[in-house]
């Protein structure tokens, strides 16, 4: 949320920039002329008034624009103070001169950037869109609208790339959506290529190989094609984490769908970034074990906040790893770094208030099913009694935690295969729980999925690995930002009601009277309409926006109130 935005552009001098180059990414942008047309247009529409024009015919891609520049110094020395562009991409396609105009809005020299399609203002959330859009020099972002832009992130979710195929792999199109499947002609050769730097080949002698020997020839296209690998492509297949699985695109990992053949696998990466000698890249001892990535964002300059691990050596000799969170951009930002056990204590004091207790869960779940009615089935016992059962291994979890804490169980690898067998039940267990199908209805699963959330998310944070504290702090809601170490975060709305009433919610209710009371008052349609809702508006706006989903959380309050 932002506060500070000046919306009022209108009487604000503006500077109007167009840009097109001879190069195929700007084959689609407007001529000059065309751009200034609708740049005069725009503006006027926002009450802008054009004091000076710029025009380049220059690529982007590389910094040392003359009149870029000089539209630079004219906003910094205050004369300008809105941009009025025909679109992002014709002011920068490198991520610096992209932060330099998000920097001019941080030191409130600019005030917006107008395209036709969109104004960005200086507030956090339009310049972490802008940091999207100038794309961290990514040429296929910054072209594409948000609707593209959130398939292609789901796409990402989905473990496919979502740009083009690289040297090594083809983009196939299958069921609709387009997949990456090795290229049988050039994959085998890039291997051999992989395992000769590996084994200390020069790159050089290498592309010599590769080239001359093998004839290895660049997949030919409508435009270009058909060429020997050059030495930056090499050199790029090599530091891509792509080519053992690990997607990373516009600030966002994900993992290759793993049908998909990696051209190295994690070691070889690293041993590779090693032999490399690349600053600031060498393997994290435990690197698959980070936690909380990809989901918090810094507050000041809508980066994203990396979590990493420090080692460090105690006086007796022993060493011992410290995670910490920090903000991605090194440059632009004076945010600090934060323990992340200071931030787990944040998570796990704001998990307190949504706390149900086990009485509450269980209620919640059979009124939910009398509401919808749903029958007793077959799965519905079946879930019972599974969920009996990861109870039971929660409980002789916490048994032999306790049992190795007072010494009663001093052999390390008795604790370990223990503690490794009921590791095992559980996520067996959890899998055959998500494998049972008992609801059809979507809304019933994600209030289940909720109301679950709130009796085991404490005991996940405090007992999960890393991927499940992650999933602890991704389903707690939305808009996840760090601000001088403190950790905000829209809590999901039907945990919000749960914090609401804590006191009801968290209390044993043994012998429960009120459950026919309840079910008897209750307008199943409101409670109904309002969990089928309130995920629909995981957008960070929605709240603001949107008035009914407010409306709706009132009534499902006085539902929840009849307890009181
Ligand atoms: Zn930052």
């Amino acid at each position: 949320m932002d506060f500070l935005v000046n919306k009022d552009i209108q009487n604000k001098n503006g500077i109007e920039y167009c840009r097109k180059s001879t190069e195929s990414e700007d084959r689609q942008a407007f001529s000059l002329d065309d751009q200034h047309d609708v740049n005069l247009k725009v503006a006027e529409r926002y009450g802008v008034k054009v004091k000076k024009t710029l025009q380049e015919s220059m690529s982007a891609k590389k910094r040392g624009r003359p009149q870029f520049n000089e539209m630079v110094a004219g906003v910094e020395s205050g004369k300008h103070e809105v941009i009025v562009c025909w679109a992002l991409n014709r002011l920068a396609r490198n991520s610096v001169d992209g932060a330099m105009l998000i920097e001019l809005m941080d030191n409130k020299k600019l005030h917006a950037i107008i395209t036709p399609g969109k104004v960005y203002y200086n507030s956090g959330d339009d310049k972490l869109l802008l940091q999207i859009e100038f794309g961290l020099a990514k040429k296929y972002s910054d072209d594409l609208g948000p609707t593209v832009m959130r398939g292609m992130h789901s796409k990402l979710k989905r473990g496919w790339y979502p740009g083009p195929a690289k040297p090594g792999y083809l983009n196939r199109k299958e069921k609709g959506e387009i997949i990456q499947v090795i290229d049988d002609e050039r994959f085998p050769l890039l291997r051999k290529g992989i395992e000769m730097f590996l084994e200390g080949a020069r790159v050089e002698h290498i592309l010599d190989v590769l080239n001359n020997k093998w004839g290895y020839r660049t997949v030919t296209t409508e435009k270009t094609g058909n060429k020997p690998l050059s030495i930056s492509s090499f050199y790029r297949i090599l530091n891509d984490s792509f080519y053992y699985g690990k997607i990373v695109w516009n600030g966002e990992e994900s993992e290759l769908d793993l049908s998909v053949p990696r051209l190295m696998n994690e070691k070889e990466y690293w041993d590779i970034q090693k032999i490399l000698g690349a600053k600031g890249i060498s393997r994290p001892s435990i690197h698959k074990d980070i936690p909380y990535r990809s989901i918090l964002k810094c507050s000041e300059c809508g980066s994203s906040i990396i979590t990493y691990p420090k080692t460090k050596r105690l006086a007796n000799g022993d060493t011992v790893i410290y995670l910490y969170a920090k903000c991605s951009n090194k440059n632009h930002c004076s945010q600090k770094h934060i323990s992340v056990e200071k931030l787990e204590k944040q998570l796990k004091d704001t998990l307190k208030t949504v706390k149900v207790s086990k009485d509450f869960h269980d209620w919640f779940l059979r009124w939910l099913k009398h509401d919808h009615q749903v029958e007793t089935t077959d799965t519905e016992v079946m879930l019972q009694r599974i969920d009996a059962q990861i109870e039971i291994q929660f409980k002789r979890r916490n048994n032999l935690v306790e049992m190795r804490l007072n010494s009663e169980l001093s052999d390390e690898n008795e604790y370990k295969t223990k503690r490794a067998e009921i590791e095992a039940e559980i996520k067996r267990l959890e899998k055959e729980r998500a494998g049972v199908k008992y609801a059809s209805d979507d809304w019933i699963k994600k209030a289940e999925k909720r109301i679950s959330y709130a009796l085991y998310a404490t005991d996940k944070l405090e007992h999960g690995d890393f991927a499940e504290k992650t999933s602890v702090l991704a389903d707690l809601g939305s808009n996840f930002l760090i601000n001088n170490g403190l950790l905000l975060a829209d809590v999901e709305p039907m945990l919000q009601l749960f914090q609401k009433h804590h006191e009801i919610v968290n209390k044993d209710l043994v012998g429960f009277e009120l459950e026919d009371r309840l079910l008897n008052q209750a307008n199943s349609e409101i409670l109904k309409s309002w969990l089928g809702l309130a995920d629909e508006f995981g957008s960070p706006a929605w709240l603001e926006n949107i008035e009914y989903p407010s409306l709706v959380l009132q009534e499902a309050d006085v539902l929840l109130s009849v307890f009181a």
